[in-house]
């Protein structure tokens, strides 16, 4: 006997839910690509997309998972031989910083572990100490998705202002685009990498890479840009299967277009204001679960926390056995813990995550909460008294501000 039978709730940090608007849109034949409404919907795109990003610098969009954009960020901007600084907070940090250094790129790893967020003090002083400006950019992680810490870009711009280092600062916001605020151009970001199957409420398949004109510059530059990495003419193309290099992504662009369309419908700001109110009702009940017991926010600092992912630490086995309990039982899938440990490490098992990123309201965070809590309880974890008692005290007080 089961629980779990009724509608299943994917609270992993990606692929996150899908509107039921955009699984209707990408359900249709083959369209037609050389002429009719595909062509005349995709140039719609850039401009949604380009109010999500909250820049008026260009986009180009890839066939390809986040993994894909790092690469293309990389291949416009920083030739094999050249520098880039990397403040890693999480997993996904040092994976940026792979894909550098397997295109020859010197990464110079700053490593703030895996609890913490960048440190802007250490950041200046490396820049200061590059006197030469050998560094061509900065690859930070806005929402690190395996440590659920949030950075601060817009202090990062600071700091290379205050140095006057001219290197790229580069932003991942796979994880935090439209569910953390994000300012690209207020923050002074010259590129920002994205993909679909995140905030952005698509399955899979659609990277982004959003540029600033001084990395447009940079681009003119590079001695050389293979054809399908290259962002020029994706940005600008003359000819439609120039936005992709080759055939478009038929069906992710219709989605594409149904999640714009809700994304403006409510309003970036609300969107933001929606995931702030349900983060804080996850850690509300982590923070009154963590009271007695072994469960334990992985980030400490409330203002160092992402709005679209939690990473937790609740000891082996039950970080495992607690996700086990809530599919089979309650029909929620959480996240595995990402990089905390080595996968075959029985200290693996005492980790997972919350993903809340895009389509996710009020019900579906207290009831995710709820079944962890009926978990806790059914596999005799120690845990405070009162975790849903708290969730739902912020809903309703989130409830009464302004969206
Ligand atoms: C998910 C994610 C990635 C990797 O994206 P893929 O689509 O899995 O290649 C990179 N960075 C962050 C912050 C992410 O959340």
């Amino acid at each position: 006997m089961s629980l779990a039978n009724g509608r299943a709730y994917l609270a992993i940090p990606g692929p996150s839910v899908m509107p039921e608007e955009v699984l209707r849109a990408m359900h249709r034949a083959a369209p037609n690509i050389y002429e009719g409404d595909l062509i005349e919907m995709t140039a719609g795109l850039i401009p949604d997309l380009r109010a999500v990003a909250r820049t008026q610098g260009d986009v180009a969009i890839y066939i390809a998972n986040g993994h894909g954009a790092w690469e293309a960020a990389l291949a416009n901007t920083v030739s094999p031989g050249e520098r880039v600084l990397v403040p890693a907070t999480g997993r996904f940090g040092h994976g940026w910083a792979e894909v550098a250094q397997l295109r020859g790129i010197a990464p110079e790893i700053l490593d703030f572990g895996k609890r913490a967020a960048i440190d802007l003090n250490q950041v200046e002083a490396t820049l200061r100490a590059d006197k030469d400006h050998a560094i061509r950019a900065v690859l930070a992680t806005h929402a690190d998705t395996s440590t659920s810490v949030l950075n601060d870009i817009a202090g990062l711009r600071a700091v290379l202002d205050a140095t006057g280092h001219p290197a790229l600062l580069m932003a991942d916001c796979i994880a935090s685009l439209a569910c953390d605020r994000f300012e690209m151009d207020a923050w002074g970001v010259d590129v920002m990498v994205a993909a679909s199957q995140k905030g952005l409420m698509v399955p899979p398949g659609l990277g982004f890479v959003f540029f600033s004109e001084k990395a447009a510059a940079a681009r003119a530059r590079m001695e050389r840009v293979s054809r399908y990495w290259d962002w020029t003419n994706r940005a600008d193309p003359q000819m439609f299967y120039q936005y992709f290099g080759g055939t478009a992504p038929t069906h992710h662009l219709f989605g594409l277009r149904a999640a714009l369309d809700l994304i403006a419908d409510e309003g970036i700001e609300a969107i933001w204001h929606r995931h702030e109110v349900l983060a804080r009702a996850i850690w509300a009940a982590c923070e009154t679960w963590g009271e007695v017991g072994p469960l334990e926010l992985n980030i400490a600092d409330p203002s160092l926390r992402s709005r679209a992912v939690t990473a937790l630490r609740i000891g082996a086995p039950h970080g495992s056995a607690l996700r086990q309990w809530v599919q089979d039982n309650a029909g929620v899938t959480l996240g595995i813990g990402l990089g905390m440990a080595e996968p075959g490490d029985p200290v693996w098992h005492g980790f997972f995550r919350i993903g809340h990123m895009g389509h996710v309201n009020a019900h579906m965070i207290l009831g995710a909460l709820g079944a962890i809590e009926a978990g806790m309880q059914a596999l005799r974890i120690p845990h405070g008294q009162g975790g849903v008692a708290a969730a739902a005290a912020e809903v309703a007080r989130g409830s009464t501000l302004a969206g």
